[in-house]
């Protein structure tokens, strides 16, 4: 199948169009018009190289959102007319035992991306800045009839990578959670945090976007005005959320956790980051991370969200305006995620 889209043919180019090839329909494929595409910051942190070497050439997007078009004759899950959704990943062994438990994005063989890496034949993956798409039916979900498409769009990675350790982590009533970073996917944990109920706390360095984020069910903002500052809260945190693309001193956050409390990476600077040990020992306090979610939760993340009506606040662009979304997005300048009109491929 012949597709247009945007390719970058490497780390300092800007994007530009491309033509390019899908597989051939395979018994378990759905094929599927893309409608929209979302503007994920790791596909910038990808194209930069930030993350270290990339597969070039790269065609990014991993938020997507189309109507399926053809399916496999094996296919159950979807039929021609219905929407669909693909994220981050498009195959996982299938037998670790992280597949098996439905955590496919910790896929001990490591989960196959949907770009920025190559399939099984050794040929690039392409990803979602692009018309078309051919996906296996376990690597997609089912998106509701009802929903408004291009704000459903960036929950197949910003939604699922902060609706999955909110839950994880237990955020639900009477528990206080706090947000760094109102972006593309802070926005997103903003508003699953206030439906799960939650008192949520967003800090940001933008004063601009206070209103939004109250807008959003944040209960407290604090504006941190550089990265590093420290944040002027009551504390007793149960869990933070870094959800900042850019480098931070944790320390201020450690400290605003209460005993037992959870640090949680999901934003990637692609540098390493250092913390003060006493402030874990002095509340037995966690630092960790996570990454999406695995295919089970990310259906059942969709369907939260169509139920609460949470979809994100996007900028829908036409494909030619992507390399200056790519510099409106690091200068935190997107209210609050770039949504690319797939028709203009
Ligand atoms: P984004 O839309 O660009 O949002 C990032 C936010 O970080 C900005 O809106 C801004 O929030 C804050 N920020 C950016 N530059 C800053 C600076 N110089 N100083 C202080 N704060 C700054 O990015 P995104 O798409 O939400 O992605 C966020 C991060 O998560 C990226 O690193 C991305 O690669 C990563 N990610 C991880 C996963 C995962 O599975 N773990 C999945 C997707 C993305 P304020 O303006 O509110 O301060
Ligand atoms: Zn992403
Ligand atoms: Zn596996």
């Amino acid at each position: 199948m012949s597709v247009r889209g945007y390719v970058a043919h490497e780390a300092s180019a800007p994007l530009v169009p491309f033509e390019f090839s899908r597989r051939a329909l395979g018994p378990r494929d759905v094929a599927f018009d893309i409608l929209f595409s979302g503007i994920c910051h790791s596909d910038i942190h990808q194209v930069r190289e930030e993350w270290g070497p990339s597969t070039f050439p790269i065609v990014p997007g991993h938020e997507i959102i189309g109507v399926v078009t053809q399916v496999g004759p094996e296919v159950t899950k979807f039929k021609p007319g219905q929407r669909i959704g693909v994220g981050v990943f498009i195959d996982s062994c299938r037998t670790c035992d992280y597949c098996i438990r439905g955590l496919q994005q910790y896929c001990s063989a490591g989960m196959t991306p949907t770009y920025n890496g190559l399939d099984a034949q050794g040929e690039p993956l392409f990803g979602g800045y692009s018309n078309a798409f051919v996906i296996d039916q376990d690597y997609a979900v089912n998106v509701s009839e009802d929903c408004d498409l291009a704000g459903t769009a960036p929950l197949l990675c910003a939604g699922i990578t902060l609706y999955s350790p909110l839950k994880h982590f237990g955020a639900g009533p009477g528990t206080r959670v706090g947000i760094i970073g109102l972006g593309g996917l802070g926005h997103m944990g903003v508003q699953f945090a206030h439906a799960m109920g939650a008192h949520v706390t967003v800090f940001t360095h933008s004063a601009s976007k206070e209103a939004d984020a109250r807008a959003l069910g944040a209960d407290e903002v604090v504006v941190t005005h550089a990265a590093n500052a420290v944040p002027q809260s009551g504390g007793n945190f149960d869990l933070i959320i870094n959800a900042s693309s850019a480098d931070l001193d944790i320390n201020p956050y450690l400290a605003a956790l209460t005993i037992d409390g959870v640090f949680c990476f999901v934003g990637i600077s692609g540098r390493p980051f250092s913390f003060d040990p006493t402030q874990l020992i002095g509340g037995r306090r966690h630092i960790t991370g996570s990454a999406i979610g695995g295919m089970v939760e990310l259906q059942e993340m969709m369907d939260f969200a169509a139920e609460h009506a949470i979809v994100s606040q996007v900028e829908v662009i036409e494909a030619s305006a992507i390399n200056d979304a790519y510099e409106r997005t690091v200068a935190s300048d997107v209210k609050y995620r770039f949504v690319i009109d797939a028709s203009t491929f």
